[in-house]
């Protein structure tokens, strides 16, 4: 079950929120207070800390509902509990969590759950606040009705509590929605890779039926090379250099008596400026865009197995502290992430494969690519140029196919020391038989017709206008696989 969280703003009149500010200082107190006691005590069972406090704050808060106050306490043990195991493992040095902010949890029975859930349109809610049920009218946005359709054809469900939470000045109600995964024939095998700039993507579609796999269609067994912009290196360089513009500009304001300044960066000021900047926010945008491009409609999507710190693994052996810094803004990691997560409510099914020698083998002649002035580019010794981003997209298409085994170029073994045959049945439990099949049988087509038409996997135009730029290297390596692969190549080149 996948949960989605939708912010919804409420219509809050000046009554109102004169109500919701007073419930959540007194919610605020009571968990302040609890994860406090919980913490100096050590006591985080939640019926433990509800035995001590409940009736406490009833009679301190008698206007709060009673089951606010049940659900604050709870809160604070879910809070002390993570402090704890935080300290624990040496991630915190202050004595107590410092709590800034609360989501205020109402419960099915302290609004109108029932009546919300039975409507076809819901579009105000009823809470219990002091003095009594209060009905509030929602600021109801497209994103809550695509999650309320869902909820109507039965593909989602509401779940109980709400949660309302204000955010400057400005009240939220929180719905969260159990989505289940979708369960769909994947109509497309996908291959994406992610760069500095781009993310390269590899897409075959599949016919309706996979089975009928004499029956093809030749002129649909193409596998389509495209690239999404995505400009995250660009944009890390275009805020670096903003922010050290504001740096500069303030310098004058932080200058020490001895000619020297003081770390601007931890200066209230500058954290005031840059938190205009918005960078993290684009950044979002940008992975979001990606993942909803390749999770479009079901597909098997195949991607690299980028490892716990894919940036790490990049750095080794970059000196330059603003490719260092560059790389760093890459956000490999949450674009995977959003992917995922995307793929599982779209009904697409992810599949990793091993990162070795993607982008250093021919995916046609299977020999190994030498490099080229252009780092884009790359030279196959049966001479043909090969774009490194579509050598690594249909590279991962072969690892999925018994070819991958039977050449052996990928993995340091002979092919006879796999069999295959062995494998067949239960190598691929995500990926149906069929399908794999299909897949081979389009790469052998591509492979066959590449003669006709040899450009086709050295790209017409330059992704990146600025070849010059030398962006290339800022990509990841390929990981050490087997032993006995070759040094790796040299990225601190300039
Ligand atoms: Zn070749």
């Amino acid at each position: 079950m996948l949960r989605r969280a939708v912010a919804v703003e409420l219509e809050a009149t000046k009554e109102l929120n004169k109500l919701l500010y007073s419930v959540e200082t007194m919610y605020l107190n009571i968990v302040r207070e609890v994860v406090a006691y919980a913490v100096e005590h050590n006591v985080t069972n939640p019926t433990q800390l509800h035995r001590l406090f409940y009736s406490k704050y009833r009679q301190e808060y008698p206007s709060l509902n009673s089951q606010l106050v049940i659900q604050a306490i709870r809160q604070s043990s879910e809070i002390a509990k993570s402090f704890i195991e935080k300290k624990r493992r040496g991630l915190v040095n202050k004595p107590y969590p410092e709590v800034k902010a609360v989501s205020i949890r109402f419960v099915e029975t302290t609004w109108n759950y029932e009546q919300f859930t039975s409507s076809t349109a819901p579009v105000r809610i009823t809470i219990s606040l002091p003095g009594g049920r209060r009905e509030v009218w929602l600021r109801l946005h497209k994103r809550f009705w695509q999650y309320w359709w869902r909820v109507l054809t039965g593909e989602a469900e509401l779940a109980g509590t709400l949660i309302v939470k204000r955010r400057l000045n400005k009240w939220y109600a929180v719905f969260i929605f159990e989505v289940k995964p979708r369960e769909a024939k994947p109509q497309s095998v996908v291959s994406f890779d992610i760069n500095e700039n781009t993310v390269a993507v590899g897409r075959v579609d599949l016919p309706s039926t996979v089975d009928r796999v004499a029956g093809w269609n030749r002129r649909y067994l193409m596998p389509q090379l495209y690239s999404i912009r995505t400009d995250f290196g660009k944009l890390a360089r275009r805020y670096e250099a903003i922010r050290n513009a504001i740096t500069e500009g303030l310098k004058p304001l932080y200058a020490l008596p001895n000619g020297k300044y003081v770390n601007i960066m931890n200066t209230r000021e500058f954290r005031k400026r840059v938190k205009h900047l918005r960078e993290r926010g684009r950044k979002i945008g940008r992975v979001r865009h990606v993942a909803n491009e390749l999770t479009k409609t079901p597909s098997i999507i195949i991607t690299e197995d980028l490892g716990e710190n894919p940036q790490e693994s990049m750095i080794n052996g970059i000196g330059r502290d603003e490719l260092r810094h560059r790389l760093k803004q890459t956000p490999f990691k949450s674009i995977e992430k959003a992917v995922e997560d995307k793929a599982l409510e779209s009904g697409s099914k992810l599949f990793h494969v091993s990162a070795y020698r993607n982008s250093r083998v021919c995916p046609i002649h299977f020999a190994r690519l030498e490099e080229t002035d252009d780092w884009h580019t790359l030279q196959c010794p049966l001479g043909h140029l090969v774009d490194r981003d579509y050598a690594s997209v249909m590279n991962m298409f072969w690892k999925l196919t018994p070819e991958a085994w039977a050449k052996g170029v990928w993995w340091n073994l002979k092919s006879e020391e796999m069999n295959w045959k062995a494998r067949e049945g239960d190598s691929n439990p995500i990926i149906p038989h069929p399908i794999v099949q299909y897949l081979h049988a389009t790469l052998k087509e591509f492979t066959a017709s590449f003669e006709q038409s040899p450009a086709v996997l050295a790209r017409g135009n330059p992704m990146n206008p600025a070849r010059g730029a030398n962006e290339g290297w800022a990509r990841k390596p390929p990981t050490p696989h087997k032993a006995g692969r070759r040094p790796a190549p040299n990225y601190t080149q300039g």
